[in-house]
Parts: C-alpha cells; structure tokens; sequence
C-alpha cells in the first residue's frame, strides 16, 4: 500500500516524519510524495498553539474532501495531546495515532486497515539513513526531545514530556552517515538545545557534541537551533572559533524583553543580559542571530510593548519571528487574567514585523561585496543559471535565500562561493564567477 505524508509544524516534527517512513517501509508500505497516488494519507500534526491546531484539523477535512475514497490518518502531536476527543469528534479521520514513538506507526497502521503485519527489515532503517524531506543538502539531526525549562505559556512540555537527550555517540553516528552519503548542512535541533545532556550527563554537553560532530571529516556546516538564551552554553564559542564548518548562527528565542513580561513567562533574563549576550557573539564570533518575540502575553501593558520596541532596535537582529499569545489549557499561564486581547496582541505583531524588516534588510545589506558560500537548493532557470540557495547566514525554511547566478552548472545539495552583488528585501544576490 502506498502512503503519502503531510508534515505541519517544527523541523522536530519533520524528523518524526522522517522516522515514520522508516518504520512504514519496514512494514512494506510505500512512500509516495503525491497525495493523489497514496492510500493511505498522514497527517502529522501540530499541537502548540491554537492556530496550529486549527490548519492540523483543517488539513484532515481538506483531505477528506479531496480523497473520499482513502484512508486519512492523524498523528503528531495533536493527536498526542487529543487522542480521545479526536476519536470521538474527528469521525474525517480513520485512525488516530497518539504514540510519540514513530517506530510504532507501521504496525499501528496495519491493524487500523486490517491487514497483515509484513517484515521488511531492510527497511528499517537507521536514523542516519532515512528518507530526508528537508531541502536538498540539508538534514536536521534531533539531539533531545521533550522540555523540562515549563515556560509558563508552553503547552510542549505537556506532549513531550520533561527532556530527553539522546547518546552523544548516537548523535554523531547519525551525523557521519548523513555526511557520508553527501548532506552539506546539519542542523541539531531539539526543544531546547542549550538543555542538551543535562538529563542524561547531568551537565550541559552541547560543546562536547559539536565538538564530537567536528571530528567527522568533511566540508559541511552545522547549525545549532532553538537555544534557549537564560541558559547559553558559553562553552560552544572556543569550538566554533576553532572550526569554520560550526555556523556561528544562533537562534535565540528571547520571547520578550520586559523584566515583568519575562518573569510572568517563567524566563529568567532581561533586556541587558540578551543584548550584552548578543554582543558577545557578534564581538567572538561575527555571530547572526535570529530571535521570536511572543504578543500579547497576560499582563503585556503598552509600557512592556515599548521596552520591547526598544530593545528590538538596539538588538539589530538578523532574523526575527513572532507569535501572538494563545492561551493553552494545562500550561501555567492557562488561569493568567488581564490579557490585552487578539487585536492588541495581533496589532503588536504587526508593529515588531514592521520594524524588524529594515532591520534585517541592513543586517544582510553590509554583505554586499563580500564572498559568501552559499549552499544550492534549486535550480530555478538552468539554462540562464540562475538558482536558488541559501547562504551560511539563513537557516532552512525561516529566513530568506540566495539568488544564485552562475556561468557554470551547480548542483542541488552541493556548496558554490560568489560575490554577494546586492541585499534585495530579505534576500541575497550571489554571483558565482
Ligand atoms: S523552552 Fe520553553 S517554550 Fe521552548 S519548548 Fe521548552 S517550555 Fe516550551
């Protein structure tokens, strides 16, 4: 039987879908990328926050719509947190997957269609094998899952569970294999990354598993994302100084900048210590950070807003997300009063987007005329050589791209070097000579 997957939310969630069709091809389902051709359609959900919730189930109705005629699965981490409710009110959906462990999906599956339990062992492949569905060239690598820091408008705590690091030999072993059958960019990724090994090795290992990573021979870059910035391991600056392949590119989630505002989030930081953070890897490291600012939190005054504003200009930040607050059953803010409310919250957004755009685009405009590598993702108009990529400076999928232009033929997956001609919006112009 064939399956297509549809993947929502975080790169985390992409690697559970990664897994899952490890775990489907050893039972001898078979992947397609075209809903149209599959029997059976996956869902791997979102769960966080309410607007994700909304598009998982809204992809379920659309699909059923479209596919009368297949099988429409839920898993992921809405049907994790919902199981029950799901069974009884989603009736578009044949089966609800509430299992974290997406080794279980296959023979899970096979049960739910009544079919018999194939072994195709071969299949079952390790993590540094599976099928990737990230951009050409680049593979995210979880290196813990599950979160034990309770920031109090979180619900992920509540689906993961508390934080799970994996082996750092289990880490690096799946890194090997990825660079071994030619992946360019690794991005570790986790809920939080900063946490890495405190549960496991009773310390923050994250330095001894980039530098553990290095060791594998190879022109590559690793990205380390989602650092939580109360708990910033120092340690990893020595290493990445000593390695240009460590992107010394960090995603650091501030959520806000108002002492009252970081407290009521269950955050430990302020405004000083991100912006003296900040300055000490953009002094060390010549460092791009990305952050996400949360609106509308219980409690936000239009003072908090503006301390907020401010601290966003003084930032300067490379890269900038947000998000409005969405009041989560179970997370400790859930019983919080005295929320500004969706219109507040959304004008807000809408005011840190407006001025984070100028900032970005100067941030990337001072890359003009210099030589930038740039990892190719597309080939867009071979013929005239164009392609697109993304340079060291933007993470996959969140931040902007390269406009490639190259007399010679690139190839997706692979690396090229050009002069940066030009900034154009949150985008680069490479020209590879
Ligand atoms: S660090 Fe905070 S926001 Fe991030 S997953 Fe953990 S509890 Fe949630």
């Amino acid at each position: 039987m064939k399956y297509a997957l549809e993947t929502l939310g975080c790169a985390k969630n992409q690697v559970e879908s990664e897994l899952m069709t490890s775990a489907l091809g050893a039972c001898g389902f078979l992947y397609t990328e075209n809903a149209g051709e599959a029997d059976v359609i996956i869902v791997n959900s979102c769960g966080f926050i309410e607007s994700a919730k909304r598009q998982s189930i809204n992809a379920v109705l659309e699909l059923r719509k479209e596919h009368p005629d297949k099988k429409i699965i839920l898993a992921g981490c809405l049907a994790a947190r919902y199981a029950k409710e799901l069974r009884e009110s989603l009736s578009e959906a044949d089966g609800v997957f509430e299992s974290l462990n997406a080794s279980e999906i296959g023979p899970w599956l096979c049960d739910i269609l009544g079919i018999e339990k194939n072994d195709f062992p071969s299949e079952r492949l390790p993590p540094g094998e599976r099928r990737l569905l990230s951009p050409a060239g680049s593979a995210y690598v979880r290196i813990s899952d599950g979160c034990s820091n309770r920031c109090s408008f979180c619900a992920i705590p509540l689906i993961r569970g508390g934080l799970r690091s994996r082996p750092i030999e289990d880490v690096s072993a799946e890194c090997r294999a990825l660079i071994g059958r030619g992946v360019k960019e690794l991005c570790l990724i986790a809920q939080d990354s900063a946490s890495f090994g405190l549960d496991l090795y009773g310390e923050r290992r994250l330095a001894d598993l980039l530098r553990a990573i290095l060791e594998i021979e190879g022109d590559f870059w690793v990205r380390i994302l989602y650092l939580h910035p109360d708990h910033f391991p120092y340690s990893l600056i020595p290493v990445m100084r000593q390695d240009a392949r460590a992107v010394p590119y960090f995603d650091l989630p501030f959520q806000h900048a108002s002492q009252k505002m970081l407290r009521a989030m269950n955050r430990k930081g302020g405004a000083k210590e991100y912006l003296d953070l900040i300055n000490i890897l953009r002094n060390e490291l010549d460092a791009v950070i990305r952050s996400t600012f949360l609106l509308g939190f219980p409690g936000e005054s239009e003072a908090d807003f503006e301390e907020l504003l401010d601290f966003q200009l003084k930032a300067r930040l490379d890269w900038m997300g947000s998000f409005t607050y969405s009041r989560e059953e179970g997370s400790p803010s859930f019983a919080l009063k005295n929320r500004p409310g969706k219109k507040t919250a959304l004008e807000r957004k809408q005011r840190v987007d407006e001025a984070q755009s100028p900032i970005t685009h100067n941030r990337l405009a001072r890359l003009t005329g210099s030589v930038q590598q740039v990892i190719v993702e597309e080939e867009t108009d071979a013929e005239n050589g164009l392609y697109i990529g993304r340079p060291r400076c933007a993470a996959p999928e969140v931040d902007g791209c390269a406009v490639i232009y190259s007399p010679k033929p690139l190839k997706n997956g692979t690396f090229a070097k050009g002069l940066t001609t030009a900034a154009a919006g949150f985008d680069l112009q490479i020209r590879v000579s």
